[in-house]
């Protein structure tokens, strides 16, 4: 009896987290947090919540009315949760997309997006990867690829190119942000098409990082680059993960890239980052990506 009501009582003492989302069976989070949470002793409840696609603003509303703390958000909720949130964070509104909101003292929700900043710390503290003066290309222009396109400029690399199908949506990226950010005189930043890039192969244009963040490995697709493309010791990485390597990043590996890294390390470093952002300690990583990697 005693037994139980401590129990009770201690759950109705766990500030309750969730992760939003449509599909969201297969969603990690649960497991990232649950063991970020039990590594720095904080008592908190983190669930996977299923929304019909249009069912954000009532599923969100139900949520932080419990009391909740915070939530992330993912497909196809991130341009919901920015309007859901009360206020936004400079990178958030950059980005143009929210995954993590957190109640704040006053009891307003703050929007932020820890996309980018997941994408940098995988890359430069897993993956060793040094950012400052590198070339890189980035492939897709969707919501991904528009959270980090922040961090890679603020990172220091020396040129950015983005390529995208519907090349629009690359040139509008460069739009954006040369006027938010005004990346340093002395990097290169500027969209290219699919031929642009065949021609700038052909000229001998190599790249140090390429990132797939198009969603074109979930149909098993190939955006069509050249071979020509990565430098020596260059790094391919693909923003999706899966339990076996992506075609993008099979493909990488044939055609000489000499490293290759799937995005779930992205996927532990942002969902750090939101820890961090709800809890006020940033949890290690090292642990649970390399369980993650396992299963
Ligand atoms: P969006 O739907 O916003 O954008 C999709 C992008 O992929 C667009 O640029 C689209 O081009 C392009 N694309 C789709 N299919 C193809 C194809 N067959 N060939 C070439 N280009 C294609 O998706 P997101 O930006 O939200 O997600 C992109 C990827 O990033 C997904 O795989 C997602 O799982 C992953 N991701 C991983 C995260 C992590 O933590 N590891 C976090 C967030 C996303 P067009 O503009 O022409 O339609």
């Amino acid at each position: 009896m005693t037994t139980n009501t401590s129990i009770q009582d201690n759950l109705s003492e766990k500030d309750q987290y969730a992760v939003f989302g449509n599909p969201i069976s297969h969603s990690k989070s649960p497991q990232i947090h649950t063991s970020f949470a039990e590594q720095t002793q904080q008592l908190l409840s983190y669930e996977a919540i299923l929304l019909p696609e249009d069912g954000f603003e009532a599923g969100a509303k139900e949520f932080f009315a419990q009391g909740s703390k915070g939530a992330n958000v993912t497909v196809p909720f991130k341009l919901d949760a920015l309007v859901f949130a009360n206020q936004l964070t400079p990178i958030a509104k950059r980005a143009g997309a929210v995954n993590t909101l957190a109640v704040q003292e006053d009891g307003s929700l703050l929007g932020h997006n820890t996309d980018g900043e997941g994408l940098v710390t995988d890359l430069t503290a897993n993956l060793g990867f040094n950012l400052q003066g590198a070339k890189v290309l980035l492939v897709g222009a969707g919501g991904a690829a528009r959270g980090v396109v922040e961090p890679l400029l603020t990172a220091g690399v020396s040129q950015l190119i983005i390529a995208n199908r519907t090349p629009e949506r690359a040139a509008n990226l460069i739009t954006i942000f040369q006027r938010l950010i005004a990346p340093h005189a002395s990097t290169h930043f500027s969209a290219a098409t699919w031929q642009d890039l065949a021609s700038l192969s052909a000229q001998g244009e190599r790249f140090d990082l390429v990132i797939n963040a198009t969603s074109s490995s979930l149909s098993d697709d190939l955006p069509p680059l050249p071979e020509a493309l990565f430098a020596p010791n260059a790094l391919a990485y693909d923003l999706m993960y899966a339990q076996e390597p992506t075609k993008f990043l099979r493909w990488a590996k044939e055609v000489g890239a000499a490293q290759q890294a799937d995005g779930l390390g992205m996927l532990v470093e942002q969902a750090a980052a939101s820890f961090a952002l709800w809890r006020g300690v940033k949890p290690a990583t090292a642990k649970i990506l390399a369980q993650l990697k396992q299963t």
